[in-house]
């Protein structure tokens, strides 16, 4: 019998995980694995306990919100040995990377596609050569919204807490002045707005992160979005954003990377996943291709590629 680790967080998403648990485990149970359950007690745990417990399963199992997905990707990129397949049921309020690896929001028939699924490899970002992050990090205008916002309201009003927050913000934004280096592109600017991506859409927002997406490429998607300076330049984005189409839009700039580098005067808030990800001054993102393995099964019509768009 193979075995499997099931962590989940038991609070995340209003505790959506409590009406599903068993059927979870009985898809797994039918699919000849054995399985231990461990729900998490606070932050970090998941990361520890999976750390704990490395070259003793051949599947973990995740479920809960980013911060839970964050710290079982955390744990699986620090095992020594080998590195066991990653399997997500998501049950947080907006899941925008389990869309784009194809993941179903019911959370039987997510732990279904892991049964069903074949591990994919994923590419993975790295913050100053430590942290990872999952799918995105981001400075601006339309990140302090979802670390700001308490998790009782996100879960109360899910995607449109997001939504309303960062209209509300659109009228208060600060500008950053910045210096970004690639290997190819060197941008200095003022920027409202800054991502670096890995995934389809963000804030359940889909065209934002540019075109040609895809999980396991090596690149990440750069957008940045420029300081605001006239009426029209609030009305491009407005109608960039109404669209979800930025790519006539002057005001955005985006570009893929494999390895970006930020600089400022003043230190910068950033999220990763959606969670708080710290200030500062100076900040690498690089990508570490197909760093972890993801069970999924691929979308009708996509023969080799995950993820890709057209
Ligand atoms: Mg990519």
């Amino acid at each position: 019998m193979k075995k499997m680790l099931f962590v989940f967080n038991p609070h995340s998403g209003k505790a959506q995980i409590k009406n599903s648990l068993l059927k979870i485990v009985e898809v797994f149970s039918a699919a000849e694995y054995e399985v231990t359950v461990y729900p998490t007690k606070a932050a970090r745990d998941g990361y520890q306990h999976i750390l704990e417990n490395a070259g003793r399963y051949d599947v973990v199992v995740c479920s809960g919100g980013d911060g839970t997905l964050n710290e079982t990707v955390g744990a699986i990129l620090d095992y020594d040995g080998k590195k066991p397949p990653i399997g997500y049921i998501p049950s947080g309020t907006t899941n925008d990377f389990a869309t784009s690896l194809n993941i179903p929001k019911d959370m039987v028939r997510a732990a279904q596609h892991i049964v069903d699924g074949a591990p994919e490899p994923c590419d993975i970002g790295l913050v100053n050569g430590k942290r990872s992050f999952n799918y995105v990090a981001a400075f601006g205008a339309f990140t302090e919204v979802s670390y700001a916002t308490p998790q009782g309201l996100k879960n109360m009003f899910g995607h449109q807490a997001y939504v309303m927050e960062g209209i509300k913000s659109l009228t208060a934004l600060k500008p950053y002045y910045m210096r970004i280096q690639t290997d190819t592109e060197e941008i200095q600017g003022s920027f409202i707005y800054g991502m670096v991506s890995n995934t389809e859409s963000v804030g359940g927002m889909k065209g934002l992160t540019g075109t040609g997406i895809d999980l396991q490429d090596g690149l990440f998607e750069v957008t940045l979005i420029k300081e605001i300076k006239s009426p029209l330049d609030l009305q491009q984005l407005v109608t960039g954003f109404i669209t979800q189409n930025f790519e006539k839009c002057d005001m955005v700039y985006s570009f893929k990377t494999n390895k970006i580098h930020f600089e400022s005067v003043v230190p910068v808030s950033w999220t990763l996943d959606g969670e708080f990800g710290g200030e500062h001054k100076e900040v690498t993102y690089e990508v570490l291709p197909g760093a972890v393995e993801f069970l999924v099964k691929k979308r009708k019509g996509i023969t080799n590629k995950l993820n890709k768009i057209n």
